[in-house]
């Protein structure tokens, strides 16, 4: 047994990794348990390849039970912020209102929220895409939209001398951890420091169980040699993300005193449309992601698109058909342009065990859901067929990146998992932090959301437990 801690975390993504920087700085002695690898930017991977294998779940892909979504976790110290492309946004004010209405979180209205968002804006100095630093891909999307007359606006990422200028070509390995630490990120922001602070750190360490005990909790993991190790804290958070969060509490027994556990999972379905055209595109080169949706009859559709360039492997992954038909498209990689459809799911799905203990999440395609994507895929190729295109590709796979939900917050247990004070219902000494809380879709990139719901919740943790 492991010496006793004032706080164990479990999981370093943009929640956990963000939430041990504050609870060090503010005196705790805190350990913080990740189940990925410990990368740093000299080791982060360099081809596509190695990054989806080196630093996810699933050795890459996982897939939902009816095999109609992909999914993509990190799985690394630093979690989905060192993977993530760093994109930032604030969700819209109508979802933070509905927010405080269904979870009783005052906070959560929008001009209490706004005051997290600033605190977390300054850590993660969001900027704006400079223009020349767009590739062709994003004035296509540009040309499209103007000419369909909808209303587009330029992403933020937290990021800083990224280099993403005509110069550098190189950002396609962006998504693996930046090799020249210009993400802002948990890993750079809030662990490093945190460790010269006297943060301890375990990484391939895997969290499978606790039991809560009336002065601590204990803690089982397994190292990657398959030991199991156990630790003690007098506190216990939770943020291994979405899954991984609900997957330790299904292990521990909980579902039978916490029904709402594993209901409520959103992903944000996400597909890509690809438009052949006769000019090099090179949408894999320069900023990936410049442009995204502004338009109120986007957005009362439920559907935000981004011009995005992604690279081959993914590519490969995501169109339909083998052999022949894939190396016909992939054979004019240059001349693709891109536009992901993302969608703010109302069809919720579920996690549960399944009968061997392994997480499985079903999530069958809901049919509004259906017709959204089809109305999403009609209006983005109109897009790519007014700036241009020659022809357009398949519908890709769709798949999910954003998974928020599984232990909401709220008062009422039947529907929610985690108390408004962020503890689980019915437990002294077991926090949650992560994006597991969200009672709905965020509708746009999650992390600064995250964070900022991160910062609410170490308002009550700080206090003397
Ligand atoms: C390829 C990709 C690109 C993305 N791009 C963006 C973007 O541009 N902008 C944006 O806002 N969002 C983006 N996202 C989404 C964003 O990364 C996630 O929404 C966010 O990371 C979720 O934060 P979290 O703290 O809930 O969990 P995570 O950041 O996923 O952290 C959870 C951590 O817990 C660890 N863990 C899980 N189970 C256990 C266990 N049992 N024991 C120990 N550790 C465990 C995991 O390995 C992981 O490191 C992207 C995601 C992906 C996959």
């Amino acid at each position: 047994m492991e010496t006793r801690y004032d706080f164990v975390i479990v999981g370093s993504g943009v929640s956990g990794g963000y939430l041990a920087g504050l609870l060090v700085k503010s005196g705790a002695k805190c350990l913080l348990l990740e189940a990925g690898k410990s990368l740093n930017p000299k080791s982060f991977p360099l081809s596509p390849m190695d990054l989806h294998t080196q630093s996810s779940w699933g050795g890459g892909v996982e897939f939902s039970r009816q095999g109609n979504l992909s999914l993509y976790r990190a799985k690394c110290l630093g979690g989905g912020s060192v993977v993530s492309q760093a994109l930032v946004d604030r969700v819209d004010n109508e979802i933070l209102e509905d927010w405080a209405e269904i979870t009783e979180v005052e906070a959560f209205k929008p001009s209490n929220f706004s005051n997290y968002y600033d605190t977390v804006e300054a850590v993660l100095r969001p900027y704006e895409i400079p223009r020349d630093a767009w590739n062709r891909n994003a004035e296509i999307y540009l040309k499209g939209f103007e000419r369909e007359e909808y209303y587009w606006k330029p992403v933020k990422r937290a990021a800083h001398d990224c280099q993403d200028s005509a110069k550098s070509s190189d950002c396609i390995v962006c998504l693996g951890g930046c090799p020249r630490d210009s993400k802002y990120n948990s890993l750079t922001r809030s662990i490093l420091p945190a460790i010269q602070a006297g943060l301890e750190v375990q990484s391939e360490v895997e969290v499978q169980t606790f039991q809560e005990k009336q002065d601590h909790v204990e803690i089982s993991a397994r190292d990657k040699n398959g030991a199991l190790t156990h630790y003690q804290t007098h506190h216990l958070v939770l943020a291994a993300g979405s899954f991984g969060t609900t997957e330790i509490l299904l292990r521990s027994g909980l579902k039978k005193y916490l029904p709402a556990l594993g209901t409520n999972v959103s992903c944000h379905p996400q597909f890509v449309s690809f438009g052949m055209f006769e000019e090099i595109v090179d949408a894999h080169r320069m900023a990936f992601s410049a442009v995204t949706s502004n338009d109120s009859k986007l957005r009362r559709l439920g559907v935000k698109m981004d011009s995005i360039g992604i690279d081959p492997v993914f590519v490969s992954m995501l169109l339909p058909g083998a052999r022949k038909s894939l190396l016909k498209n992939l054979a004019h990689y240059r001349n693709l342009a891109s536009i992901s459809v993302s969608l703010r799911d109302e069809s919720n799905g579920n996690l549960s065990l399944d009968r061997s203990g392994r997480l499985q999440f079903d999530k069958p395609t809901a049919p509004k859901d259906r017709h959204r994507i089809q109305q999403g895929l009609n209006l983005s190729r109109n897009f790519l067929l007014a700036a241009g295109a020659k022809s357009l590709l398949p519908k890709t796979q769709i798949f999910g990146l954003y998974l928020a939900g599984g232990c909401s917050l709220g008062t009422d247990l039947k529907t929610s998992v985690v108390s408004p004070q962020f503890k689980l219902h019915g437990s002294q000494r077991v926090s949650v932090t992560d994006a597991s809380l969200f009672p709905s879709a965020p509708g746009t990139y999650p992390s600064l959301t995250i964070m900022a719901t991160t910062q609410l919740a170490y308002e009550h943790l700080r206090k003397p437990v």
